[in-house]
């Protein structure tokens, strides 16, 4: 049986154009094998990456309809006469019964990639001679098309990937944002590299969770509340820094966990899995993970020593409050947000009261005590989104948002009561200390930063000339006279 040149062509320009279309490809192929050369059905079965299982690609019937051959065989076993065709490269050919069937494998340079099955099993009539010899010229063009094909896919994934460490080492260059980081890691390896999810997870100081992030194949960010199951697989990978895969308890090779390190100490845990597509992962992706997790311990570490060094910089070392900067940059993102949601925002001015006298009975380093005290009696009489900061000498500034003057008061009060009851006990001897607190209130007394702060300097000075050890908002000031 003599097939024509321009269906050999015809096969040959399928497999050239359908580079991104490994299954199309075969499909149409299988369609003009079948036809010319009068075959009941034709399939072709394709190793996987491992070249363990041999998985039907593509099954074609005379009448072109599709038919399911929903097991995959594993190359070694119960494959009969697939694996001998894969195992040994060479053909199997059974004309009569009860095959009815030619098995030839599919292989070029050496690679093994497939076997393609051509059969009469429907209609059992035994398969010609020149049927088979046809055959070999369709099977070389296959081998030759599939072989591009893959290859071509392999050397995409490879470029994408190179292409994905390129963009984020660019995006550690220009940013020191961890959290931007992140989320361009893992969603390039889920939009661009097609993993399933990704997730990664951050360890604080003490080993603790600090942060996590995950997305999944719809591309859908989110952070984990219970992350408690993860703390068992900190404990159980992250001994030594090699990447494990798979790990005993969780699942096969649809799932790799590598650990991040930052000079030597356990820092995070990138985990990327194949759970929903079951495409398993090779040593390939774990090498290639292991790079990135490298590259994101860079910019953990850059963000951590950031952070750091931001912290010192809006920090009073004396009393571990805000700075002074940092409180007129606090006071006009309160100032904004208040006048967003229209609500108040209060200030209290704080001013310890003789302290000269006090840094002269007991000393300088006695009153440097005694304020990182009065500090921390503050910090406990607050709530956490007030805003403690040292605003000069024994000057302190506290923020609190949507706080009015009633509630203000309450807690400048709350604040003077504690630490005119506090003992700031000095060479077994007691000490008191007082303050005087002056308070305005956003928007009553006023709206604009320099005047909140000099209405609230103007009501600690009229506490300070009315006899000390008080609270005084700038409202009630004209009340009680000069
Ligand atoms: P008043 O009740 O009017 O506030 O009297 P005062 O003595 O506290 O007077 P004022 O607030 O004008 O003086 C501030 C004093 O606080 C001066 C200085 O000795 C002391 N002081 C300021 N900063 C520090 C500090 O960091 N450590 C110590 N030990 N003392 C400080
Ligand atoms: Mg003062
Ligand atoms: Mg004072």
């Amino acid at each position: 049986m003599k097939i024509s040149r321009n269906i050999l062509l015809e096969v040959s320009e399928n497999f050239q154009t359908s580079i991104t279309n490994i299954d199309g490809a075969i499909r149409r192929n299988l369609e003009l094998l079948i036809t010319s050369l009068n075959f009941d059905r034709a399939a072709v079965f394709l190793l996987d990456e491992h070249e363990s299982v041999l998985q039907p690609r593509q099954i074609v019937t005379k009448h072109g309809e599709m038919e399911g051959e929903g097991e995959s065989y594993v190359r070694s076993k119960k494959a009969g006469n697939l694996s001998v065709a894969i195992n040994n490269l060479k053909e199997v050919v059974c004309p009569g019964a009860p095959e009815y069937a030619v098995y030839i494998p599919l292989s070029y340079n050496k690679k093994r990639l497939g076997v393609l099955r051509v059969d009469n099993f429907i209609t059992q009539k035994e398969l010609k001679a020149s049927q088979v010899d046809s055959l070999r010229n369709f099977s070389t063009l296959f081998s030759v098309g599939i072989y591009n094909i893959i290859n071509h896919q392999h050397q995409k994934h490879q470029v994408d990937k190179l292409t994905t460490l390129t963009q984020i080492g660019t995006a550690i260059a220009t940013t020191l944002k961890l959290g931007e980081v992140l989320e361009l890691a893992l969603s390039s390896l889920v939009k661009d590299l097609g993993y399933d999810r990704a997730q990664v997870y951050l360890l604080d100081d003490t080993n603790k969770i600090r942060e996590n992030l995950s997305i999944d194949f719809r591309g859908y960010f989110k952070s984990l509340e219970d992350a408690s199951n993860i703390a068992y697989i900190f404990d159980n990978i992250l001994y030594d820094n090699k990447p494990r895969m798979p790990l005993r308890k969780f699942s096969s090779d649809l799932i790799t966990y590598v650990p991040i390190y930052c000079k030597g100490r356990k820092t995070g845990l990138l985990i990327v899995d194949n759970l929903f597509s079951r495409q398993p992962l090779t040593s390939h992706d774990l090498s290639f993970l292991s790079i990135l997790a490298d590259q994101l311990s860079t910019v953990i570490e850059n963000s951590r020593l950031f952070e750091k060094v931001e912290k010192l910089s809006i920090t009073d070392s004396l009393t571990g409050l805000f700075n002074h900067r940092f409180f007129y940059e606090r006071l006009s993102e309160e100032i904004s947000r208040a006048s967003r949601f229209g609500s108040s925002l209060s200030l209290l001015m704080i001013d310890i009261d003789n302290f000269k006298n006090f840094n002269d009975t007991f000393g300088h380093q006695a009153g440097d005590t005694v304020l990182s005290t009065v500090s921390k009696i503050i910090q406990d009489n607050i709530r956490a989104i007030d805003v403690a900061s040292r605003y000069g000498g024994e000057e302190i500034a506290i923020i609190l948002p949507g706080t009015d003057t009633e509630g203000a008061m309450i807690i400048a009060e709350r604040i003077r009561q504690s630490i005119r009851n506090h003992d700031f006990r000095m060479n077994l001897q007691s000490a008191r200390i007082t303050i005087s607190i002056g308070l305005v209130c956003y928007p009553l007394d006023a709206t604009i930063k320099s005047e909140l702060v000099n209405k609230a300097d103007k009501a600690l000075y009229w506490v300070k000339k009315h006899g000390k050890d008080g609270v005084c908002a700038y409202s009630k000031c004209d009340e009680l006279g000069d």
